[in-house]
């Protein structure tokens, strides 16, 4: 294990992580970095419960059994995140590792289907407009994740980062129509998937994006090259440090 301490918000937010050693894919690194996102997200609830800088505190409205955002909206899934669902898919029991696959199959095809494929692969440099409009297209699909059962995740421990990173605190009704209602969306002091898709630039595996979660087996399956490189685990937690620390929200401080 290692301890992580970053400087959030005027104090350190220490973090014990399981330190990745030798040489792993970027998947493997990946149990470290959601260790990262769990206490960074219990941090930020906390902050916004309490109150912060004078205003009142502000309950998180998500809970379980409310889904609406398994439901239509795109959750963006970077390559390691999908290559780890679909190894995930793949030791299922065969019953359901097929049913899961028919899900993730017919959803491609509907993307395709309406044209949005190469539009929904989010770049690190897609502008705000560019992602506005194709999701709002996506979700006029109403897509459900493939992972959904019973308005519950099936995959709560190996759900990706943008699933463990929205909450609100808006009224949970709002989240059908996350475009066209106030729905305010806790916003978080760092960015770890797209500090994870730099390193991996820089580590010379590029391009990266993300695509929806909908997506995110049948992409690992054409991309498993690509998903298996190996990097020195030291190497890619320092760069992985280092562009995460360059995306630290205004107001709070800097990772050590
Ligand atoms: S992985 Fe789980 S939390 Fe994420 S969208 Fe799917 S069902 Fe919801």
């Amino acid at each position: 294990m290692a301890k992580l301490t970053f400087q959030l918000y005027g104090s350190p937010l220490e973090v014990e992580a399981p330190l990745p050693t030798g040489t792993i894919t970027a998947a493997e690194f990946l149990p470290l970095v959601h260790a990262v996102v769990s206490a960074v997200v219990a941090r930020s609830a906390e902050r916004v419960e309490a109150g912060i800088g004078g205003s009142p505190g502000k309950p998180i409205t998500c809970a379980k059994g409310c889904a609406a955002c398994c439901k239509r909206q795109p959750v963006p899934t970077a390559l390691p995140e999908a290559e780890a669902l679909r190894a995930l898919v793949d030791r299922q029991p065969t019953a359901r590792r097929e049913e899961l696959r028919a899900r993730f199959e017919e959803a491609a095809r509907r993307v395709e289907e309406a044209g949005l494929g190469p539009r929904m692969r989010m770049e690190i440099a897609s502008t705000p407009e560019q992602a506005r409009v194709a999701v709002q297209e996506y979700m006029q699909l109403e897509l459900v994740c493939p992972f959904l059962e019973n308005e519950s995740c099936s995959i709560y421990e190996d759900r990706p980062m943008a699933c463990r990173m929205y909450l609100v605190t808006s009224p949970a009704s709002l989240c059908t129509d996350p475009l066209g209602q106030p729905v305010e969306v806790l916003s978080m002091p760092l960015r770890p998937i797209t500090a994870l898709m730099a390193a991996l630039e820089e580590l010379g595996f590029s391009p990266q994006h993300t695509v929806p979660l909908t997506l995110a087996v049948p992409w690992a399956d054409a991309h498993r090259e690509a998903a298996e490189q190996q990097y020195s685990a030291e190497l890619l937690l320092k760069t992985w440090l280092k562009h995460l620390s360059r995306r630290i929200a205004p107001g709070a401080a800097g990772a050590g």
